[in-house]
C-alpha cells in the first residue's frame, strides 16, 4: 500500500502535534489540515507545507482565508475525499455532527477524548487494545489522562490476571493556551463522583476494576494521578519488579525524586524541554520511583501525565490499526517513536 493520506479536522492543541506526528513518519502524509476561519494557527500550516482547507464547505467562509493572505484548498468535503482516514481533532462534543460527514464521505475517521465511547462503539490505546481495533472503521483515541492510567495499569494487569485501582486524577486547570478557564485561585472538586476518568479505561480494557476521583488546580502544564492498586494474592511482584516492568514498557520514563532532583511537575516539563521536541512535548508518562511502594497486596504510586501530548503518538499507532498494516502494537509503537525522534532531531 501507498503512503496513508491522513486529514486533520481542527488544528488546535492536539490537531497541530498530530499533524507533526504524521508528518515524522515514513508510511503516512497529512492530506490537509482545517481551520474554521483565518487566524494565528494559519501560518503554522503553511509554514510546515500541510494543505489548509476550511472546516466547513460554504464558499463565503471559504474566501475569508484569502482576505488574510491565506491559501485556501477547499472545504472539508474536499480534504475528506482525498483522504483514507481522518482525525478529528476538533473540540470534544461535536463529535455526533462530524461523523455523519465523516460517513457520508465513506472514510475512516479516529475521534479524542473529548468524545464519549458511545459515539464510536470502540476505543483505542496502543497498550491496551490494538488488535480490537484492527481494521475498524472508526474508533477514538481515549483521552490523555486514560492513556497515562493504561500505559502503566495495563502491564501489571496482564501480569496479575486482575486488578482493583481507586486513583485521583489531580488535573490542570487550562493547556498553556487557554485563556478561557479555572480556577486560577482555588482547588475545584469534580463533584461528580466517581468522575468519569478511571472508568474509561475500561473502555480499552474492560478487565480492570477501576474508579477516580478528581480536583482541578491552578497549574497549566501536566496532571497528576495519585493510585492506589490492589493485586490479587500470588502476585509475586515486589517494588522493584514492578519498576522494572515500568522501565521496560513503551512510553514511560521513570526517575527519582530526590536523588534526580526532579520533584515537582515543574522539573519534569524542563526535562522534557531538553529532550527537544517542538513544544516541549513529553509523549511518556512519568513515575516518581521514590513515590511507588508495594505494601502487603497494595500499590501506591505517583505518575504525571504531559496532558498536551502523551496522546499525540497513540493516534499514529491508531491510524496504522484503522489501516490494517500493522498488527503488533509493540512494532507500531517502535516505529511511531523512532520516527519522531529522528523527525525532532533533525
Ligand atoms: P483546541 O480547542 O485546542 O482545538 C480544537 C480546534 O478545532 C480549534 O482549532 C478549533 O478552531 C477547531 N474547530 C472548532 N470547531 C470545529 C469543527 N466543527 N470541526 C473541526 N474543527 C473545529 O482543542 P484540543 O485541546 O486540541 O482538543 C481536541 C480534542 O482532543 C478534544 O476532544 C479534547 O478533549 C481532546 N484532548 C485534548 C487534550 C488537551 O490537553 N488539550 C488532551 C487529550 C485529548
Amino acid at each position: 500500500m501507498g503512503s496513508i493520506k491522513v486529514a486533520i479536522n481542527g488544528f488546535g492543541t492536539i490537531g497541530k502535534r498530530v499533524a507533526d506526528a504524521i508528518d515524522a513518519q515514513e508510511d503516512m502524509e497529512v492530506s490537509g489540515v482545517t481551520k474554521t476561519g483565518p487566524s494565528f494557527g494559519c501560518e503554522l500550516a503553511i509554514k510546515k507545507g500541510f494543505p489548509l482547507y476550511c472546516t466547513f464547505d460554504d464558499d463565503d467562509r471559504i474566501s475569508q482565508f484569502s482576505k488574510k493572505g491565506y491559501s485556501c484548498v477547499g472545504g472539508l468535503s474536499d480534504l475528506l475525499a482525498i483522504s483514507d482516514v481522518v482525525v478529528d481533532c476538533s473540540p470534544g462534543k461535536l463529535g455526533a455532527e462530524n461523523l455523519e460527514k465523516y460517513q457520508s464521505a465513506g472514510i475512516k475517521y479516529i475521534f479524542q477524548g473529548g468524545e464519549k465511547h458511545e459515539l464510536t462503539g470502540l476505543s483505542y490505546t496502543s497498550s491496551a487494545n490494538h488488535l480490537e481495533n484492527l481494521n475498524a472503521i472508526g474508533t477514538r483515541v481515549v483521552s490523555c489522562n486514560t492513556t497515562g492510567l493504561s500505559r502503566t495499569l495495563v502491564p501489571l494487569f496482564e501480569h496479575c490476571g486482575s486488578l482493583k485501582v481507586e486513583c485521583t486524577m489531580i488535573r490542570r486547570a487550562a493547556d498553556p493556551g487557554d485563556s478561557g478557564k479555572g480556577p486560577i485561585n482555588a482547588i475545584k472538586p469534580v463533584l461528580k463522583v466517581p468522575s468519569h476518568h478511571g472508568p474509561d479505561v475500561m473502555t480499552v480494557k474492560p478487565e480492570i476494576e477501576i474508579n477516580s476521583l478528581a480536583v482541578a488546580v491552578p497549574t497549566t502544564i501536566m496532571h497528576v494521578h495519585s493510585i492506589i492498586a490492589d493485586l490479587p494474592k500470588g502476585h509475586g511482584l515486589d517494588t522493584d519488579s514492578i519498576l522494572r516492568m515500568w522501565t521496560d514498557t513503551p512510553r514511560v520514563i521513570i526517575m527519582n525524586g530526590l536523588e534526580d532532583r526532579i520533584p515537582t511537575t515543574a522539573e519534569v516539563m524542563e526535562m522534557a524541554r531538553d529532550i527537544g521536541r517542538k513544544w516541549g512535548d513529553l509523549h511518556e508518562i512519568f513515575v516518581w520511583e521514590d513515590g511507588v511502594k508495594l505494601v502487603g497486596d497494595r500499590l501506591y504510586y505517583f505518575q504525571a501525565i504531559h496532558q498536551e501530548s502523551d496522546v499525540i503518538p497513540e493516534n499514529v499507532d491508531c491510524i496504522r490499526a484503522l489501516m490494517g498494516v500493522e498488527g503488533d502494537w509493540r512494532k507500531s509503537v517502535l516505529r511511531t517513536d523512532e520516527a519522531i525522534s529522528r523527525y525532532y532531531s533533525t
